[in-house]
């Protein structure tokens, strides 16, 4: 049989070790530590105190002690000189003062013992037991205290620690949840154990419906660009070295949506065995980067076929005039001139209209505002494209009680033109083109329709798309794809809105309207 104060002690250090393994708030661990310590010792009161971070050290827990008391200790532990190497820490120091500022705070018969909590060779804390009544510490009391105390720390150290890895585990899932980028985080046999929410929005799938599938099911190249699939780079060796990240780029079948254009660097997670234990994905919308590429061709393609023509011919017609061994007869001269003029006047227009796309792109196409009356306008344009075409009956229409509105009638003017030159170019047969002006409550409504192919349904949602030409007119016609795509940046900026209006009739009908009341700016 044990003495009975063995037994006593075996149960309290059984206690303190289920709440070793049982706790890990940090607070109620202490709390639950002082309890048990100052139980054990049949003490009255107690205190533990941690070294911080930073320096110093601070109350954790304490058990019936008085706040005035606690105050006084604060300062008396400010004063403990801040050594961590245990052999250094001054524990009789500590204890001198216990017992000082027990008498000093008239707590009477009050008698105090403290010990240090040591980790790894280093102090993390003390704890101090207090009795009402008096007569010293046991040498036993002592022992026994410390070896709680020992226990205590381990216990205090991992609280800490758990506090810390949650806290990394916050910060990594706050990281996740807020990188635009997609994430996966891959096990070594290609299950998704995590997803971030930018991936799952980028797939049009929820979270939890793409954590635990396997890689391959989520990721499925419709086609890949440039690098080598994960599957194809693992089945060379991949990784070989914990820093070989790998990068590759396509297209990502979606369900139910259009393949998404994406770049992923798979980095390995590899631990100090050499075992590959996750593999971490990083997945980039590059839309707007292939978007731009593309462009990019387009805008070089259109500028080299478009300045092309017309310097070429400018180019023979000169080179022809200007031989030595010819003389050409006045009709010959007048003729090639109004084609170099003409050609001089597209030139000048593309020019016009790149620069306006360019200055549309970067946010500064500027709009003037004055009262413009579209009746007039709309005549004048019109009688300059009679003089362009015979082959078309150019008719304006407005009623007589059409207003003056507030717009820019240079931009106007231009848009106006854009729609009259599409309606003669592509209308090659001829026939009526006509301006109309309607006024409805709260804005006017202008319409410039003509007689010829029409737009076809595949092409109506694109038209005003910047560079954007049908394939039929790419083959017959001249042109840049910018007429229409200015056209609606000008009439936006009024405050409008521009479309093709459907015509079972055959034909185009193109219209935008205008408030009446667009306000003025300055
Ligand atoms: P640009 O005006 O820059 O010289 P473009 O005429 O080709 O070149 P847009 O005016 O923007 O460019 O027109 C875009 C496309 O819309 C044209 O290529 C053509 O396919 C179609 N389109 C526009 N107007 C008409 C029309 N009146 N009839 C038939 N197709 C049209
Ligand atoms: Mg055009």
């Amino acid at each position: 049989m044990l003495p009975d104060f063995r037994v006593r002690q075996r149960d309290y250090l059984l206690e303190i070790s289920r709440a070793i393994t049982q706790e890990l708030n940090l607070e109620s661990l202490l709390a639950r530590i002082l309890r048990i310590a100052t139980e054990m010792l049949a003490g009255q009161a107690g205190l533990i105190a941690l070294k911080e971070e930073k320096g110093g050290w601070e109350i954790s827990a304490s058990q019936g002690l008085s706040t005035a008391f606690l105050r006084y200790l604060e300062t008396l532990l400010a004063g403990v000189p801040d050594q961590k190497d245990p052999a250094l820490f001054e524990l009789s120091e500590i204890n001198r003062i216990v017992q000082e500022l027990t008498r000093a705070a008239s707590f009477g018969m009050l008698t105090g013992v403290g010990l240090p909590l040591i980790v790894r060779q280093q102090v993390i804390g003390v704890i101090f037991i207090f009795r009402n009544y008096a007569g010293v510490f046991s040498s036993n009391d002592t022992a026994l205290l410390q070896s709680f105390a020992d226990q205590a720390g381990i216990a205090v150290q991992n609280a800490r620690l758990y506090t810390q890895i949650r806290r990394e585990k916050q910060r990594m899932d706050a990281l996740l949840d807020s990188a635009a980028d997609g994430m996966l985080i891959i096990a070594a046999d290609h299950t998704i154990e995590r997803c971030n929410p930018a991936f799952a929005r980028m797939v049009g799938s929820a979270t939890e419906s793409i954590r635990n599938r396997s890689h391959e099911s989520v990721i499925r190249w419709v086609q890949v660009k440039d690098g080598l699939t994960l599957e194809k780079a693992e089945s060379g060796g991949w990784p070989l070295t914990p820093n070989a990240t790998l990068y590759v780029e396509g297209d990502l079948e979606r369900p139910g949506n259009l393949p998404l254009p994406v770049g992923i660097t798979y980095a390995p997670l590899i631990n100090p065995e050499g075992t590959l234990v996750n593999i971490v994905a990083t997945v980039r919308d590059i839309t707007r980067f292939r978007e731009a590429e593309e462009l990019k061709s387009t805008f070089i393609s259109v500028i080299s076929h478009e300045l092309k023509t017309p310097v070429a011919l400018i180019k023979g017609y000169v080179s022809t005039l200007r031989r030595e061994d010819a003389s050409w007869d006045r009709a010959v001269v007048r003729d090639s001139l109004t084609v170099i003029e003409e050609e001089t006047d597209r030139l000048t227009e593309l020019i016009e209209n790149l620069l306006d796309a360019s200055r549309l792109q970067a946010g500064a196409l500027s709009i003037s505002l004055s009262d413009v009356a579209l009746h007039g306008l709309a005549e004048r344009i019109a009688e300059k494209f009679r003089t362009q075409s015979s082959q078309h009956t150019i008719l304006v229409d407005f009623p007589a009680d059409f207003p003056v509105i507030v717009g820019d009638e240079g931009r106007l003017t231009q848009v106006l033109s854009n729609l009259l030159s599409n309606a003669i170019k592509y209308s090659t047969g001829g026939g009526e083109i006509r301006i109309s002006g309607q006024s409805l409550p709260d804005q006017v409504v202008v319409c410039v329709s003509d007689q010829g192919p029409g737009i076809s349904p595949e092409d109506i949602p694109h038209v005003f798309d910047r560079f954007y030409r049908s394939s039929e007119a790419s083959k017959k016609t001249k042109g840049a794809g910018l007429g229409l795509y200015l056209a609606r940046a000008v009439i936006e900026a009024h405050g409008g809105r521009i479309w093709v209006d459907p015509r079972p009739g055959g034909g185009t009908r193109i219209c935008f309207s205008l408030p009446k009341d667009a306000k003025r700016k300055e």
